[in-house]
């Protein structure tokens, strides 16, 4: 079982290294793109089947492309966690995406919950979309993000997996409870595990006796803005990081495809047309950087190991 070594109160580290260096409190935020299509959605029970996949329009190239363009436009380095799937089809986007100076992450292979795979199934996936972007940029990808955040109290030992295929990082795993997701307990800021990996959660902010998370994906597009940006202004005022994330696809107001469920539509679809708006916002207001750039400042600061058991 995974266990944390390092002091999760790493917030007084991060404000000595970064202090002065950004906006207000010196604290540099990561922002991860998951590429993907609009078609590779993964809720319990309501998947559309991979086998299918290439039936349907592709989108995800100029998505991506625009997503690079604004990023380009205000000059922030991002971590892609390239969907294997999509990188096997379009090698080309992944040498942009690399040329353009981000960081390359793996988001898997095709795209399966993480908590309906076995040990066995979940490393031969994962294998797969190593081998595909190593081809394609000659290095190992250094992070990984689970389809989804879909490492959750029933199988921690994916983080093991990860740790064994030579990755850096993980950032899979919502410090909290969200029905299907999440690890109640585990720390919420970057720690690191005892096999040595590091664990970048999804970021969460308290509010009154519970945890709220926010920053990506549905929660950015379904809060007002105001919510977003006083969570992000909340965790770097206590000295900690933000994980903002976002698909290429939330760029589309319109996507042709769209899950079965009434939910989980909602949750896939709502304010699409307004993730263009956000992410500028927050571009123009927060510092951001590649993932594995922001927990070098953690790693440097490393502190007294605890002996902390992550595991549940
Ligand atoms: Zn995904």
């Amino acid at each position: 079982m995974p266990r944390l070594v390092t002091d999760p109160g790493v917030g007084r580290f991060a404000r000595l290294l970064l202090g002065g260096a950004t906006g207000g409190y010196g604290v540099v935020n990561a922002l991860t793109i998951d590429v993907e299509e609009y078609f590779c959605y993964a809720y319990p029970g309501d998947e559309f089947p991979c086998q299918r996949w290439g039936e349907l329009e592709s989108r995800v190239v100029p998505q991506t492309l625009e997503t690079l363009r604004i990023l380009e436009t205000h000059g922030i380095r991002a971590t892609f966690f390239i969907l294997g799937w999509v990188a096997q089809r379009e090698p080309y986007l992944v040498r942009e995406i690399l040329d353009r100076g981000h960081e390359i992450g793996s988001h898997g292979y095709n795209h399966r919950l993480v908590f309906t795979q076995s040990p066995q199934d979940f490393r031969s996936d994962l294998q797969r979309s190593v081998d595909i972007l190593a081809d394609i940029t000659g290095e190992m990808p250094v992070g990984y993000r689970a389809p989804s955040f879909s490492i959750n109290g029933t199988c921690l030992w994916a983080l093991d997996v990860v740790a064994e295929m030579g990755f850096s990082y993980d950032s899979s795993i919502y410090p909290l409870n969200i029905r299907h997701y999440g690890v109640p307990g585990m720390p919420a800021v970057p720690h690191e595990l005892e096999s040595g990996l590091w664990e970048f959660p999804a970021t969460t902010v308290q509010v009154g006796p519970a945890r709220m998370p926010f920053g990506g994906g549905g929660y950015l597009r379904l809060y007002p803005f105001l919510v977003t940006r006083w969570a992000t202004h909340r965790a770097n005022a206590d000295g900690h990081p933000a994980m903002v994330y976002l698909h290429p696809w939330e760029l589309d107001p319109d996507p042709p495809m769209r899950p079965r469920s009434r939910l989980h539509r909602f949750q896939h679809t709502v304010n699409l047309s307004k993730t263009r708006s956000r992410l500028l916002h927050l571009c123009a207001e927060f510092d951001f950087a590649p993932m594995g750039q922001v927990l070098g400042q953690f790693q440097a600061a490393r502190a007294v190991p605890l002996g902390f058991a992550a595991a549940m």
